[in-house]
């Protein structure tokens, strides 16, 4: 008997792993919105959940696949990314240190100033791309967690994920990385030495711009992992039943989504790279880009769907650009079948890091010369 853990991912993300509805015989699994589950007059439970708080019937299927591509032993499902990056630094103790990256999901940076900080947990950020200066950041003794993203919002600069797990491994810290933009099908941080991985499911995995949510995936089952699932448990910041579902439907079509998504930034980065009207192209995919060889070491079947644009004439020549797009939509987040264009300058708070001419682009699944000809016309 074929066990899926032996099917290339492609085969696991078109059958979910294999899940079905085991009550009527249907291809795909049902929804239970119950709360709460009756107990025998043993008092034993049918299967094990008892309340939907921490997690039920509908969450397994779409946690089992990501654990699977992941490689991982187990994985939690969260209301939103956001809820599954915090519970990783909410399990910390006061007094511990983090290393995390200068360029990140600006949200999350803005939570580790505003919020992680104050509560007692000293925090460094870092230029990740530089091995040299993230060694010296580290605190012997008290640096307990380095986070990296990469490719990294919004620049999409590159991490190098062997260096930053020998770094970890040195010190007695634990590498947590969230891998949102490559997803499981381009980068699997476990097997470059990773301890927990993260993603917002609300881009690529679920990929129809119609849930919130997020993960957390871990190579083991320690205390570590008990503490973030307690956060989450108590916290009341699981996914629902319904988005939970939605999730493992999106998932299995992702293959296919990504395919797209990759070549069409491809194609965009490639053909913006020395148009007249551009000052630059930031995307790891391009064989000049200060990432491309990590990222090709470290990045399989292609290099994300995310890239980014430096408009010239500054703020208003980008701002100009964005407003003459008619394809690519005017809207933040990414990974979903629809192209998107941000101002990222416009969204992050004053003192983000952000060059003022940068335009954000999450490449969908359009047609590339749909796609180009948009930005042409555009830029013209
Ligand atoms: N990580 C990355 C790379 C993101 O782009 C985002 C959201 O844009 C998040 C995390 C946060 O995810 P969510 O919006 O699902 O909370």
């Amino acid at each position: 008997m074929v066990q899926p853990t032996d099917l290339r991912p492609a085969t696991r993300l078109a059958q979910g792993l294999g899940a079905h509805d085991t009550q009527y015989g249907g291809v795909v699994p049902g929804i239970h919105p119950s709360t709460t589950f009756m107990r025998d007059a043993d008092y034993k439970l049918k299967f094990e959940d008892s309340y939907s708080r921490p997690v039920g019937p509908t969450h397994r299927p779409a946690e089992a696949l990501l654990a699977s591509l992941e490689g991982g032993a187990a994985a939690m499902l969260f209301g939103s990314g956001m809820a599954a990056a915090t519970a990783v630094f909410q399990a910390l103790k006061p007094g511990d240190h983090v290393v995390a990256p200068q360029v990140m999901y600006w949200a999350l940076r803005s939570w580790i100033v505003g919020w992680l900080q104050p509560w007692g947990v000293a925090a460094d950020l870092i230029d990740m791309t530089d091995v040299g200066a993230v060694r010296a950041a580290i605190r012997p003794g008290q640096t307990k967690l380095i986070w990296v993203e990469t490719p990294a919002n919004p620049t999409w600069c590159v991490t190098d994920l062997a260096a930053m797990a020998e770094l970890a491994r040195g010190c007695g810290a634990r590498l947590a990385v969230d891998n949102t933009v490559p997803t499981p099908l381009l980068t699997r941080p476990l097997a470059f030495g990773a301890d927990i991985v993260m993603h917002s499911c609300t881009k690529y995995l679920n990929g129809h711009s119609d849930v919130l949510g997020g993960a957390l995936i871990t190579a083991k089952t320690d205390d570590f992992w008990e503490r973030v699932s307690g956060i989450r448990d108590n916290n009341g910041g699981a996914l629902g039943p319904f988005e939970a579902w939605l999730l493992l439907r999106g998932l299995r079509t992702l293959h296919l989504r990504l395919r797209e998504s990759c070549a069409n930034a491809q194609a965009v980065a490639e053909h913006l790279q020395g148009h007249s009207g551009v000052e630059a192209v930031l995307y790891p995919g391009l064989g000049n880009d200060p990432g491309h060889a990590v990222a090709k070491r470290q990045m399989t079947g292609g290099f994300g769907g995310m890239l980014s644009v430096r408009v010239k004439g500054g703020r208003e020549g980008a701002l100009k650009a964005a407003g003459r797009l008619q394809l690519w939509k005017r809207a933040t987040s990414l990974g979903g079948v629809e192209s998107l264009v941000e101002h990222r300058a416009s969204v992050e708070p004053a003192n983000s890091p952000v060059p003022k001419d940068l335009l954000r682009l999450s490449a969908g699944i359009e047609d590339a010369a749909d796609l180009i000809a948009d930005f042409d016309q555009a830029l013209r």
